[in-house]
C-alpha cells in the first residue's frame, strides 16, 4: 500500500516507548520513513516544576529509548531548544510532510500544541495528535449536563462505564532517512546545568518499566487492597514514574489488570478493582487541571482563596530535611530525598503536616515535590496537595486534620518504615516513634530533634485560621 506521506516526524514527548504508542504506531502506518525526535527543553540552572532526580530519570529513559529505536532500525534525533523552533528546523532539514505526536494533558504542553498547529498550517505540514497519556481525555467523561466533574466518585462511575481503547501492537520496524541528520545526543544533568541528583533511582526505560509491571501484576496488584497502605516493602506497584515518562502505556496496564481480575479469585478481583480506581484518580486530577488550570495558582475551592498561610523558610527547610521531630514525617521526607519516590500514605501525612501543623502554604510543598519526585505529575501532585490542604476538588474537609502520631500507629505500628529511613531512630524504643516521647525515654536523641511543634495545639490554631477566614467572608 502506498503510504500517505513519504516522510513524517514522530515527536516523542511523554511517551518514551515503542509498545502501544498511539502516535508512533500511526506514523509508521502512514509514512514511508519516520524521523523520531525528542526536543530537550533549553532552561538552565533551576526550574520551579522539576529538579535533578526527575531530569536524571528522564535522561536515562531517553538513553534507553535511543537504544530501542536503533534496535528496530531507526535513529532518535535529539535537539536542544524551544519545541516550535526545533521542529521547524527539523521539518526543513528532512522535508517531512507530517508531524505525529501524543497529546499532553498539561496546560503548558497544550499551549505548545496549539501554537504548533498554527505553524504547521503555515509550513504546509500535516499535524496529527493522539490520545495516549490517558484512557479518557477531559472532554470524554462529563456530567449529564456536559459539565466537568468536581467530585471523584461519580467521575469514577462514569469513567469506568466508558469503553476503553484497545492496546496497539509494538513498533518492530522503523525506516529512517539516511545518515546526515545532526543530533545533539542524549541529555545529561549537565545539559540543564544541574548538579548530581543524590538519589538512588530505579532502572529507567521501557524494558525496566515492563519488568516492573510484570512483577507488580504477579506480586502486588493481586493483594493490593490489603497492602496498599503499608509504607514499607513491595506494597504498591511503583509504576507512577513509568506512567509519567510513558515508558509504560496506561492502556496496556489497565487491560492487564482487568484480565487479572477476570481470571482471579474474589480477593484478586477486589484488589484489581481498587487498583483501577487509582488509575481513575490519576485521570480525575488530569481532567481537573484540564478544565480548571487556575488550580496551579489558586485554591480549587474559591472560598478558601486568601487564607493567611505562612512562608517561614526555616520551618520549610526542617520539613524538607526530614528534621521535624515527627518520625513518620521525617522518614517520608528522607525516603523522598534518597529515592525520588514516596509512598502515597506518607505523601498524605507529610502534606497534611506541612499545611495543618506548620500552616505553610501548600504551594511550597507542591513545588518541592515537583522538584524532588521522579514521578512528579503536575495534575496528581496539585490534586494531592490541595486534597491535603483542604482546598481542592473532593478534598478532605478542613476540620479533618490527620494526627501524625495516630497515622503512625495505624500504618507503621512497628516503626519498620521509620527505622528504615531515620537511622538515628534505629534503636529507639517503639513508644518514642508512636508519640511525642520525653527525653527520659530516649536516653540520648543521637542528633534527632524533639518535635518542632505540638500537634494538638497546632490543630486548634489551624481550625481557628479556617474558621476566621470563613467568618470574614460572612459564611
Ligand atoms: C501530596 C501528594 C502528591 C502527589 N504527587 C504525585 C505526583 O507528583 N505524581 C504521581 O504520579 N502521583 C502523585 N501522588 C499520588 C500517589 O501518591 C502516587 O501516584 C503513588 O504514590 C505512586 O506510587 P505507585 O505507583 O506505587 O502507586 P499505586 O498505589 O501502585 O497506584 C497505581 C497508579 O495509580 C495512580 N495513582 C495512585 N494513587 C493516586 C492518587 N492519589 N492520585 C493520582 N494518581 C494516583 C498512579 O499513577 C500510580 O502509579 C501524590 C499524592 C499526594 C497525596
Amino acid at each position: 500500500m502506498t503510504p500517505t506521506y513519504a516522510r513524517a516526524i514522530h515527536w516523542f514527548r511523554r511517551d518514551l516507548r515503542l509498545t502501544d504508542n498511539s502516535a508512533l504506531h500511526a506514523a509508521v502506518a502512514a509514512a514511508g520513513e519516520v524521523v523520531t525526535a525528542y526536543v530537550v527543553s533549553p532552561w538552565k540552572g533551576s526550574h520551579a516544576w522539576t529538579g535533578p532526580p526527575r531530569q536524571a530519570f528522564l535522561a536515562s529513559c531517553l538513553a534507553a529509548l535511543e537504544g530501542e529505536v536503533a534496535r528496530v532500525g531507526g535513529r532518535l534525533i535529539f535537539r536542544r531548544g524551544a519545541a516550535l523552533a526545533e521542529l521547524e528546523r527539523l521539518v526543513r532539514e528532512t522535508r517531512a510532510e507530517a508531524i505525529f505526536f501524543n497529546r499532553d494533558p498539561d496546560p503548558h504542553g497544550q499551549k505548545v500544541e496549539a501554537a504548533l498547529a498554527v505553524r504547521c498550517r503555515e509550513w504546509g505540514v500535516a499535524l496529527h495528535g493522539f490520545k495516549d497519556v490517558v484512557l479518557h481525555e477531559k472532554g470524554e467523561v462529563l456530567t449529564g449536563a456536559e459539565k466537568p466533574y468536581r467530585v471523584f466518585t461519580p467521575y469514577r462511575r462514569n469513567w469506568e462505564a466508558q469503553p476503553k481503547p484497545p492496546v496497539l501492537p509494538s513498533v518492530t520496524r522503523l525506516v529512517a532517512p539516511g545518515a546526515g541528520l545532526a543530533s545533539d545526543g542524549v541529555p545529561t544533568l549537565a545539559t540543564w546545568g544541574l548538579g548530581a541528583c543524590g538519589a538512588v533511582l530505579p532502572e529507567a526505560g521501557e524494558r525496566a518499566a515492563r519488568q516492573r509491571m510484570e512483577r507488580a501484576l504477579d506480586r502486588v496488584i493481586p493483594r493490593y487492597a490489603e497492602t496498599r497502605n503499608t509504607p514499607l516493602g513491595e506494597t504498591t506497584s511503583r509504576l507512577s514514574a513509568d506512567l509519567r515518562m510513558g515508558t509504560l502505556s496506561v492502556r496496556e496496564l489497565y487491560h492487564r489488570v482487568v484480565a487479572l481480575a477476570e481470571a482471579g479469585s474474589a480477593e484478586v478481583k477486589v484488589s484489581a478493582q481498587t487498583y483501577v480506581g487509582e488509575l481513575a484518580w490519576r485521570e480525575f486530577y488530569m481532567q481537573v487541571l484540564g478544565h480548571f488550570p487556575e488550580v496551579l495558582e489558586q485554591e480549587f475551592d474559591p472560598s478558601w482563596r486568601g487564607l493567611p498561610w505562612s512562608y517561614d523558610e526555616s520551618r520549610l527547610q526542617r520539613w524538607k530535611d526530614g528534621m521535624t521531630g515527627f518520625p513518620i514525617v521525617d522518614a517520608g521526607m528522607r525516603e523522598l530525598r534518597g529515592t525520588g519516590q514516596m509512598h502515597n500514605r506518607v505523601r498524605m501525612i507529610v502534606a497534611m503536616f506541612l499545611t495543618k501543623d506548620l500552616r505553610l502554604d501548600w504551594r511550597l510543598g507542591e513545588h518541592y515535590f515537583m522538584q524532588a519526585l521522579i514521578d512528579g505529575e503536575i495534575a496528581s501532585n496539585n490534586g494531592g496537595w490541595q486534597w491535603s490542604a483542604g482546598t481542592g476538588a473532593d478534598a478532605a474537609p478542613y476540620f479533618r486534620i490527620q494526627n501524625p502520631w495516630s497515622q503512625t500507629k495505624t500504618y507503621d505500628p512497628k516503626g519498620a518504615y521509620i527505622r528504615r529511613w531515620v537511622p538515628e531512630l534505629a534503636q529507639a524504643p517503639l513508644e518514642a516513634l508512636l508519640g511525642p516521647a520525653e527525653d527520659s525515654l530516649w536516653g540520648r536523641r543521637g542528633g534527632y530533634p524533639a518535635p518542632m511543634v505540638n500537634h494538638k495545639e497546632e490543630r486548634e490554631r489551624t481550625l481557628e485560621m479556617f474558621k476566621a477566614h470563613r467568618a470574614a467572608q460572612g459564611r
